[in-house]
C-alpha cells in the first residue's frame, strides 16, 4: 500500500525526515498538501503568508515531478481529505513532520485517529519541549534554554534528499493551485515581494550561500537596517523550505561572530518551547497583571502606524518596508513594535494581527514571544517601563540610507537632520506624539495598573 507525506511548514526535500522515512519504506508515496483555512480560526494564514505559500507549493510540485512524483493539493479538514485519499489508494501509514502550534497540534490527534501517523522532529534544532532543566521542565527563559540547547549541539547530521519517490499506481485526485487563489488579484500588492523573494527550497539555498560568506561579522552588521547584515532566512525556514539543522551546518565554521548569528536561530527554537507550554501565547498577556492596562482604542493612529505615517521616519520606514517586501529588519521591528505599545499605547495584540497579516515569516510562536517580550506582558520579559527613544535609536544604528530607501519624502535631507526633521517636508506628517508626552502617558498607565492590581 502507498504511503502518505502530509506536508504543512516543511516544503523541502532535503533533511525531510517524512520524506526520508517513507521513501525508505519502499512504498509508492503520495505527498499531500490540504489547505483548511478553519483549522487555525484566527490564525488563518494572512495574505503575505498565502502569497508565499503558493509560490512555494508550485515549487515543491516542480521539484517532486523531476523525482518522478507530484504534489496533490486538497481543500477542507485534513483528517477527512486523508481518510478520503486513504478510501481511494489503500495508503494506511501517514509521514509527517511534527508542529507546534496548537491547532497542528490538535490536527494531529484527528489524523491519529484516522490513519497510522508517524509524526517525525526536524524543523527545530532540537525537538521543542525535549530541552529541560535538571528537575525536567522546560524553560521558561532564553538565557538558560540557550545555554542548554547549546550543549546539545551541534544538531543531527542533515538527510540526504531522496534520489527518487515511487510513484502509486493510481493519484488520487488533486485541486489546481491557481484555483485557490492564494495570490492578490485587484489591486496586486505584491510587487515588491516579487522583487525581494524567491520562495521553495532553491531559493532558500541561494539565500544560505550569500549569507555564508557574512556570518562572520554578524554581530557588526546584524542591528544595522541600511544594510543587508542578516540571513533573510526568516520565511524560508518559517515555511521549512530550509532546516534549521542544514543552516547551522552551512554557517557554523565561518568564525568571527556567527555564534551570535546561532544564538538567533536558538531563539526560533525557543519561541516553540514557550507556545508549548503555553499555547494561547498569541492572544494572552502571561503576565495577568497587564489585563488591566487601559489601553487606548485609537483607530487612527493605528492605521497611521500600519501606513508608515506616524511622523517618526525610522518607524515609518520599518512600516513601509514591510508593506512592501513583506519583511521588516529586527532592529527596526523592536523599534516598531515598541512605538505601537508604549508611545500610541495601542494593545500589542494590535500589532501581533498586522504582522501577522503583512509579513511572509508570520510565524505563531516567533511573533507571539517577540511582541510579548517588548510589551514586557512576557513571561521573560519586565520591559514595559524600559521605553525605546526611536529618535536616538536611528541614528544609534546609522538608519539613514534606510530611512531615505523607504520614505522618499525624505531622502534630500542630510544624514543628520533625516532621523528627526526640524519641520516636516510637505507630504510627510507631523509627529503623531510627542516622545516626552508619550513617555510620561505610557508609565502613567502602567503606575494606574499596578495600583489596581
Ligand atoms: P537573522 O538575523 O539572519 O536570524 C536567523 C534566523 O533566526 C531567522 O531567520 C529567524 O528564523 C531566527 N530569529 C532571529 N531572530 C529571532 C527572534 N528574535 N525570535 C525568533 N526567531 C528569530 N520572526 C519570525 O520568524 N516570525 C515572526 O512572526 C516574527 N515576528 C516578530 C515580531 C516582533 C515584534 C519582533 C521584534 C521580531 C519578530 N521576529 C519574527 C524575529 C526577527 O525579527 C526575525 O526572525 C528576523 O528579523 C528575520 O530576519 P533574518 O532571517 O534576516 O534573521
Amino acid at each position: 500500500a502507498p504511503t502518505i507525506v502530509w506536508l504543512r511548514r516543511d516544503l523541502r526535500l532535503a533533511d525531510q525526515p517524512a520524506f526520508a522515512a517513507a521513501a525508505e519504506s519502499g512504498a509508492p508515496v503520495i505527498p499531500v498538501y490540504v489547505l483548511d483555512d478553519d483549522v487555525a480560526k484566527k490564525y488563518a494564514m494572512g495574505g503575505a503568508s498565502r502569497w508565499w505559500l503558493h509560490h512555494s507549493l508550485a515549487s515543491l510540485d516542480a521539484d517532486l515531478r523531476k523525482l518522478g512524483s507530484r504534489l496533490i493539493l486538497r481543500r477542507g479538514k485534513v483528517h477527512e481529505e486523508l481518510a478520503k485519499i486513504r478510501r481511494d489508494t489503500g495508503a494506511r501509514t501517514v509521514h509527517a513532520v511534527r508542529h507546534y502550534e496548537p491547532w497542528w497540534r490538535n490536527a494531529e490527534k484527528a489524523v491519529a485517529k484516522v490513519l497510522s501517523l508517524e509524526c517525525h522532529d526536524g524543523n527545530y534544532l532540537a525537538p521543542p519541549g525535549s530541552v529541560t532543566t535538571g528537575s525536567g521542565g522546560m524553560y521558561k527563559i532564553y538565557t538558560p534554554f540557550w545555554r542548554a540547547l547549546s550543549e546539545r549541539m551541534p544538531p543531527h547530521d542533515p538527510l540526504a534528499k531522496p534520489h527518487k519517490l515511487e510513484a502509486p499506481a493510481h493519484w488520487p485526485a488533486s485541486d489546481d493551485l491557481a484555483d485557490w487563489d492564494l495570490l492578490p488579484s485587484k489591486p496586486d500588492w505584491a510587487g515588491g515581494m516579487r522583487e525581494e523573494w524567491t520562495p521553495g527550497e532553491a531559493g532558500a539555498r541561494k539565500r544560505l550561500r550569500a549569507f555564508v560568506e557574512k556570518a562572520r561579522k554578524y554581530e557588526e552588521s546584524r542591528n544595522l537596517p541600511s544594510i543587508e547584515g542578516t540571513s533573510r532566512l526568516s520565511p524560508h525556514l518559517h515555511f521549512g523550505e530550509i532546516s534549521p539543522a542544514t543552516v547551522w551546518h552551512a554557517v557554523a565554521d565561518a568564525g568571527g561572530s556567527v555564534r551570535t548569528f546561532l544564538g538567533e536561530l536558538g531563539w526560533r527554537d525557543y519561541a516553540q518551547n514557550v507556545i508549548l507550554q503555553y499555547p494561547e501565547y498569541g492572544s494572552r498577556n502571561a503576565r495577568d497583571a497587564f489585563d488591566a492596562i487601559k489601553w487606548r482604542h485609537a483607530t487612527t493612529e493605528l492605521k497611521a502606524w500600519q501606513r508608515g505615517q506616524t511622523g517618526y521616519p525610522i518607524v515609518d520606514a520599518g512600516m513601509r518596508e514591510l508593506w512592501h517586501t513583506g519583511w521588516m529588519h529586527n532592529r527596526v521591528r523592536m523599534i516598531a513594535a515598541s512605538f505601537l505599545v508604549k508611545h500610541l499605547l495601542i494593545d500589542w495584540r494590535e500589532g501581533e494581527r498586522w504582522f501577522w497579516d503583512t509579513l511572509v515569516d508570520a510565524d505563531y510562536g516567533s511573533n507571539a514571544v517577540n511582541w510579548q517580550w517588548i510589551a514586557g506582558t512576557g513571561i521573560d520579559s519586565n520591559m514595559f517601563v524600559r521605553i525605546m527613544a526611536p529618535l536616538t535609536q536611528s541614528p544609534k544604528f546609522d538608519a539613514a540610507g534606510y530611512i531615505r530607501q523607504w520614505v522618499p519624502e525624505l531622502k534630500h535631507l542630510s544624514d543628520e537632520d533625516i532621523h528627526d526633521p526640524k519641520r516636516a517636508p510637505k507630504g510627510y506628517p507631523e509627529k503623531i506624539i510627542g516622545h516626552a508626552e508619550a513617555r510620561a502617558r505610557a508609565l502613567a498607565a502602567h503606575a494606574a495598573m499596578k495600583e489596581e492590581a
